[in-house]
């Protein structure tokens, strides 16, 4: 397995943004992965996973780290009677394509989702009312000390939240379908594309959303409306003008200006509603949030 070094992964995030990594491999066996992960302890450095970067902001300085992209046998997908089993780094639309090739129904909800399979259990994605959590079976895990096979209640799954640490990678999963008529399958990810074309921003570089949806009548989008921030501008990114929970790469942005408007965002939604966004975007790398402290 080829390490590379300095890898920019502005490429990596479907945002566009970020620096480069200071170590880049892509493992595509368990046995390359554990390499991977032996190399990073010799070199005394962290170890990060990228998926499709769709739920993801890095440092515009970069990452000293050694960063994975699972590639080849960890991101293939298969059918085995009514379970699918998918790579970590799979593609959600490899493996709803599989699925419903299959005969196979419950994930087309995935369709709206453009990560990986393994991105899919660190985030315990969801939409329209499912999540991973809801039709995973169990996924394997590999760190430093090993692997081991892990249900939904052992990774501690919720609302867009696991228990993974960082350098724990989820290298297989197992989904647990239902057969299903492919048409039936295919009629349902159509109306869901709609839905979702119909309410966000399809066609332009987001990392989906922003904030996690806090305790309250409003989602966190609607709530930001509400602040006036649809449009709203810092440096190259913007604040979607569709739905106000969307951060866009409008101009060559940096992730610091993405920061800067999620502090701005942060700042005006407790001033007005009294309620603290948590993030939903993870961050790769040492992001500034001075602005956030500063604006209190
Ligand atoms: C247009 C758009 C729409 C979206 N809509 C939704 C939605 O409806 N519902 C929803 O839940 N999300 C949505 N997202 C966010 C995103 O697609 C999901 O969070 C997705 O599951 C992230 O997967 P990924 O592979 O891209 O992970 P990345 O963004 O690459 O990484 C996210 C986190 O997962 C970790 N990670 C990635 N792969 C692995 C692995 N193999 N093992 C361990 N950790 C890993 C990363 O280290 C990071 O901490 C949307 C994003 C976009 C751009």
């Amino acid at each position: 397995m080829i390490v590379e070094h300095d890898v920019a992964l502005a490429r990596f995030t479907t945002i566009g943004t970020g620096g480069p990594a200071r170590l880049f491999a892509r493992p595509r066996t368990l046995a390359d992965l554990e390499d991977a992960l032996a190399r990073a302890g010799e070199e005394g450095l962290p170890v990060a996973v990228v998926g499709l970067g769709s739920n993801l902001l890095v440092a515009d300085e970069g990452v000293d780290a050694v960063v994975l992209r699972l590639e080849g046998e960890l991101a293939a997908v298969e059918v085995e009677s009514e379970t699918l089993v998918a790579g970590g780094g799979a593609a959600n639309a490899v493996a709803l394509h599989a699925a419903r090739n299959a005969g196979l129904a419950g994930f087309e909800f995935a369709c709206a989702i453009p990560g990986t399979a393994g991105g899919g259990v660190r985030m315990n994605a969801g939409a329209y009312g499912s999540d991973w959590a809801g039709v995973m079976k169990r996924a394997l895990v590999v760190d430093g000390e090993g692997a081991s096979w892990r249900t939904p209640s052992e990774l501690g799954l919720s609302y867009r939240h696991s228990d993974l640490r960082g350098g724990q990678i989820v290298a297989r999963v197992e989904f647990e379908l239902l057969r299903g008529d492919p048409d039936e399958i295919k009629a349902k990810v159509k109306e869901l594309n709609g839905l979702r074309k119909a309410a966000q921003p399809t066609n332009r570089r987001t990392f989906g959303s922003v904030f996690k949806n806090p305790d309250h009548e409003l989602s966190a989008g609607r709530m930001l409306e509400a602040c006036g921030l649809k449009g709203h501008r810092i440096g190259g990114a913007q604040i979607s003008p569709k739905h106000a929970n969307f951060i866009e790469n409008a101009d060559d942005a940096r992730s610091d200006d993405a920061i800067a408007l999620m502090a701005e965002a942060r700042y005006r939604a407790r001033e007005r509603f009294g309620v603290l966004l948590e993030h939903e975007v993870r961050f790769l790398g040492a992001l500034d949030f001075r602005s956030e402290e500063t604006r209190g």
